[in-house]
Order: C-alpha cells, then sequence, then structure tokens
C-alpha cells in the first residue's frame, strides 16, 4: 500500500536532505496504520517541508506560510470523523505559526502535528530560525557570535501548552519514526512530534552524524515518566552530549471537539443547511 501514496511528481528538495526520511516514514506510516486515503487529510505551510504535500496522493492542502494548524483546526471542525495531520517547518511553526502552535495545544484539537526541525529557514537559503543552535553561524548570524538567540525547546514549549502527546525523532531512524507517527495520529488529542531533519544545503553544524552521535531513548533516562509532566520538562531540557528522542509525555484530556455538544453527532459537512436561513442570523448580528 505504501506505493499508492506516491504522485508522480519528482522532488525538488536537494539529494540527501532528512525530508526524505520523514516523508518515507510518513508513507510507512499511512502503510502499517492502514490509514484510509479517503478519510485523510495533509494541512502543510510554506517552505521545504511543505512540499511534502505536492508529492503525497491523499486529500491535502499546502497552505500559507505559518498557517499550518488553523487551515488543520477547520478541517478538523468541519469534519471531526476525518484524521487530520499537519506538516510544516520549525521557521513555519515555531516563528509566525507560534501563537496558533499553542492555541491549538491548549485547546486539544485532535490533529497530529509533525514539525520538521532542521533549525534553519532552508527554503529562502539559510537564515537562522526559532530553533537554531545559539552560536549556530548562518546568513543572518555571521561569524565571531554566529546566534545570539536563545532556541525554543519544542518539546518543552508543547508540553507548556498543553499537548497531550509529545514526541522528538530524528529523520534518520525511518522505522522509530514511523512508529512515533502512528503512536501521534492514533492518540485522541493534539499530538506533537519534534522530527530533528538535518538540512544538507544551509545547515553545517546539525548534521547526521552530529545527531547519530548525541541521540539517546528518553525511555533510558533516570527519572522517565512518560505521565509526569515535570519530569517530561526536565527531560526534554536536555540539548548537548544527549539529545533524548521518544515519547516525553502523554495524557488523556477531552479534546476541543469533545467538549462542544453542538459537534456530537454528524459532522457538520454531512449537515443539511436547506433548513438554515441566513437572513435570520444576518438579523441576529445587526
Ligand atoms: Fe532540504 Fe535544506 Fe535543501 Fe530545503 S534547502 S530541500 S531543507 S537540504
Amino acid at each position: 500500500m505504501a506505493n499508492d501514496v506516491n504522485l508522480a511528481y519528482s522532488s525538488t528538495w536537494c539529494p540527501g536532505c532528512g525530508n526524505f526520511g520523514i516523508f518515507n516514514a510518513l508513507k510507512k506510516a499511512f502503510a502499517d496504520a492502514g490509514l484510509d486515503l479517503e478519510a485523510t487529510v495533509l494541512v502543510t505551510g510554506i517552505g521545504c517541508a511543505g512540499k511534502i504535500a505536492q508529492y503525497l496522493n491523499t486529500y491535502r492542502i499546502e497552505t500559507l506560510h505559518g498557517r499550518t494548524l488553523p487551515v488543520a483546526t477547520g478541517v478538523k471542525l468541519a469534519n471531526h470523523r476525518l484524521t487530520v495531520i499537519a506538516e510544516g517547518g520549525d521557521g513555519d511553526g515555531m516563528g509566525i505559526g507560534m501563537g496558533h502552535f499553542i492555541h491549538t495545544a491548549r485547546r486539544n484539537l485532535d490533529i497530529a502535528y509533525f514539525i520538521h526541525n532542521n533549525q534553519i529557514y532552508g527554503l529562502t537559503k539559510g537564515q537562522s530560525s526559532p530553533t537554531s543552535d545559539l552560536g549556530a553561524v548562518t546568513k543572518f548570524t555571521p561569524p565571531p557570535l554566529g546566534n545570539v538567540e536563545r532556541p525554543i525547546n519544542i518539546v518543552q514549549t508543547a508540553i507548556s501548552a498543553g499537548a497531550t502527546f509529545v514526541a522528538r525523532a530524528f529523520t534518520g531512524d525511518i522505522p522509530q519514526l514511523a512508529g512515533l507517527m502512528i503512536e501521534a495520529i492514533r492518540h485522541p488529542g493534539f499530538a506533537v512530534v519534534d522530527i530533528l531533519q538535518p538540512c544538507v544545503s544551509f545547515n553545517h553544524l546539525n548534521t547526521y552524524q552530529w545527531y547519530r552521535q548525541r541521540i539517546t531513548p528518553v525511555a533510558d533516562l533516570p527519572g522517565y515518566d512518560i505521565a509526569d509532566r515535570e519530569k517530561a520538562l526536565s527531560l526534554a531540557s536536555l540539548w548537548g552530549d544527549k539529545i533524548p528522542l521518544g515519547v516525553f509525555y502523554q495524557e488523556t484530556r477531552p479534546t476541543f471537539a469533545d467538549s462542544l455538544p453542538q459537534l456530537a453527532g454528524p459532522p457538520l459537512a454531512a449537515r443539511p443547511v436547506d433548513d438554515i436561513s441566513i437572513a435570520g442570523l444576518m438579523a441576529e448580528m445587526a
């Protein structure tokens, strides 16, 4: 089934780009989870990450930069029976889209959000991003200082804002990434996977080798407890000699749609509209 999701377009990602691993993991996740392509929607932002929507044969929207989550929210509320997957880069989600990220997390929308975190703006040719490491030398942050802005920690931010499934993965380990994607898709609530993704053209610091020397399973670290928010935040703070991967935190909480009685029953998109009087609504708001 994995090939069923392939489109005939050729990719414009650079050879060796970490996006290929994410693409292959997503196809594997679709196949292994047996997702119904007729009932799955992929929403992406703009950037190298957003192009994944151009290569995958499911319902998909490549929306505006930073507006991935509002569009995904609209899709989910219009038809809460759909599986909704959102994808975007660290610039898209942690820069212009940060407000939407926080509010989607606190509302606990039932959306799986996969962040292609290459710690740089790749499509615009290599400027520092909100997740660039301190000291990273980019076109915006020249030597000798490099980047002087403290990077956003996606895992900590997601947990703090109220996401109910929070994980980190590496594009160089496709089976693990696909497995975490499936867990995120099946989780009832806002599920975030921070995917470490080398940009071979513009990020010469966070390379495949750099990550492989540091990544370690979070479940092997002392104090690990998937249900303990404080411990998850503490383990998520590790970023240096050790970079933990895996599920940091998971809880069960009513989703946004579960909390709205008007969404109980058939999806809004399937309800008849013939008996709705627009004139009456307009008069109410006048
Ligand atoms: Fe990948 Fe970087 Fe090339 Fe974009 S610029 S396609 S992120 S290697």
